[in-house]
């Protein structure tokens, strides 16, 4: 049995509305296996301006630094959208992977077979795909020196300043290289070597990573403009993607497509591997879409993305593989089943609301550890053993 803490930061928009999913799953999963989970609420975003008149207070902070993992929703929404407010949401996010460390983000993308319907992608393109997009979360462009100066003659400048190290980049491109050792052992490295000189140091450093450290992988460079198009056109070739934070980003909702929908992808956010409390390394997880105003507060949401962070937590922050994987089958199975939300469904298909999706799925974990159980008993006694 584990005992475990789980910070829950909701944030703004549909942000609330799958993370009550994500927690509904994540108890489901408690109960039937007998783990310990305690659950530890904070503001952040712009429900944290609202209330504190920051986007990431010292008492969330606080609460992630003290346990074992983090389960967040997303930030941001027109109301809190103006460009001169001295404050904004996307800094409670910023901040927070920030001082969690968490540099490495894995954000997987598999097509299960009731989606490919969903994409806008030919079904054939679509077969087989299942990669990994491994983006530096901590550094680049998002993080560097930002100015805004007026010039003579009224014009303005806005700078914004995209800086890497080779410690930053080794540290990522390990991340994605032992990555890829445990999948088919293909690392796809982008960036814009022919233009931008931090491409260039992104480049050398990963050649000579991926040559001293893993010969045994089969490494290929390729630049973001043709990585955008080769993930339409043979998206099933890709293992791992390796890139900086702002391509990944941009990339992989791109990605998202290919699996039908934003709402479908999960995401996890890693740091040093040392860095593990009690036996668990300590990791933020995090659907990878937005807040999506436009149907916040309706409960059509799809929780998806979310609980599939759960399974990823389960997996890299506690060590519990069988039941990450439980869950990524329940997922399946009620999708087997029709559970859809309005941006998965097919024309004059039912529409699932939210919450009717993450009791599905929540039962569906249960349901498949009683059987696990069953299966494993048969077994045992045809063996002899019990
Ligand atoms: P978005 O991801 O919120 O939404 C894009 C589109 O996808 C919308 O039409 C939305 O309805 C749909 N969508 C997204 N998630 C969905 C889900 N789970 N189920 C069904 N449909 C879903 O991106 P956006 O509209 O560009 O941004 C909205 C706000 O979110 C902005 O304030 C932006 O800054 C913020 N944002 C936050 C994060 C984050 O918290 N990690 C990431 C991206 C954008």
């Amino acid at each position: 049995m584990h005992s475990l803490t789980v910070a829950v930061l909701p944030g703004d928009g549909i942000g609330p509305e799958v993370v009550a999913e994500g927690t509904r799953v994540l108890r489901a999963v408690a109960e039937t296996w007998g783990h310990e989970v305690a659950l530890r609420e904070g503001l952040i975003g712009g429900c944290a301006i609202d209330a504190h008149r920051t986007a990431l207070p010292d008492e969330t902070l606080r609460l992630c630094r003290e346990a074992d993992a983090v389960l967040l929703g997303a930030v941001g929404g027109p109301r809190w959208d103006d460009p001169a407010a001295p404050v904004r949401p996307e800094q409670g996010l910023l901040g927070l992977r920030q001082s969690l460390g968490v540099y490495a983000n894995l954000r997987p993308v598999a097509v299960h077979p009731r989606l490919a319907a969903a994409s806008p992608l030919r079904p054939e393109r679509l077969r087989n795909v299942d990669f990994v997009v491994v983006r530096e979360l901590t550094g680049g462009i998002y993080f560097g020196e930002k100015r805004r100066e007026r010039l003579d003659g009224g014009d303005e400048r806005a700078t914004d300043t995209c800086t890497y190290t080779t410690r930053e980049i080794e540290r990522v491109v390990r991340a994605a290289a032992e990555l890829a050792r445990t999948r088919r052992g293909k690392l796809t490295s982008v960036d814009k070597a022919n233009v931008l000189e931090t491409s260039r140091l992104w480049r050398r450093t990963t050649t000579r990573v991926a040559r001293d450290e893993f010969p045994d992988l089969a490494l290929e460079h390729l630049l973001v403009d043709a990585c955008a198009m080769h993930l339409l056109r043979r998206p099933a070739d890709f293992d791992v993607i390796v890139t900086e934070n702002m391509f990944g980003d941009i990339l992989t909702d791109e990605a998202a497509m290919l699996a039908g929908s934003l709402g479908v992808l999960p995401s996890a956010s890693l740091g040093e591997a040392r860095a593990v409390r009690n036996g668990m390394r300590r990791g933020l997880y995090e659907p990878i879409h937005g807040s999506a105003p436009d149907i916040a507060g309706r409960g059509i949401a799809n929780p998806i993305g979310t609980i599939l962070s759960v399974a990823l937590m389960l997996r890299h922050s506690f060590g519990l593989e069988k039941e990450g994987h439980a869950v990524e089958a329940a997922v399946a199975a009620a999708l087997d089943e029709g559970c859809v939300s309005a941006d998965i469904a097919l024309p004059g298909e039912r529409c699932w609301s939210t919450e009717e999706i993450g009791r599905t799925i929540a039962d569906r974990v249960a349901n498949l550890a009683t059987q696990a159980g069953r299966l494993k008993l048969s077994l045992d006694s045809t063996t002899g053993r019990l």
